[in-house]
């Protein structure tokens, strides 16, 4: 597992949560990347999150500092997701948003449904 999460130690907790979770359901392609999850005040950009390509096996990943504990989640998951599609090569900035948006929401429920069944 390789990720890195810089900020307060509840937000490295959510995003090692989210990032282990998100493994799971995915292939060993998404584990072998390094991704750094950076916490800082993106109120002006108007945007939860976003995420840069840093080289071939690494990503930079952007999250909003002040964000509630769905929204984080799902934002996070959103990210990973771009960093599968550019893993894959997917380009379509319409195709792209559309699917991070699809897998934010069915992972975040899924990952709730997950959590209830443990109590
Ligand atoms: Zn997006």
């Amino acid at each position: 597992m390789s990720i890195c999460a810089s900020g307060d130690k509840y937000c490295s907790y959510i995003a090692f949560d989210a990032y282990k979770y998100f493994c799971n359901h995915t292939g060993d392609t998404f584990k072998k990347k390094e991704i750094e999850v950076h916490y800082c005040d993106l109120s002006d950009d108007n945007v939860f999150g976003w995420c840069e390509r840093v080289d071939d096996n690494s990503w930079l990943i952007h999250i909003h500092n002040a964000l509630g504990y769905e929204e984080h989640f799902r934002t996070l998951f959103h990210e990973y997701m771009h960093v599968i599609q550019d893993i894959y090569g997917l380009k379509d900035e319409g195709l792209r948003e559309h699917q991070a948006y699809q897998i934010e929401g069915i992972m975040y429920k899924e990952m709730c449904g997950s959590l209830q069944t443990v109590h």
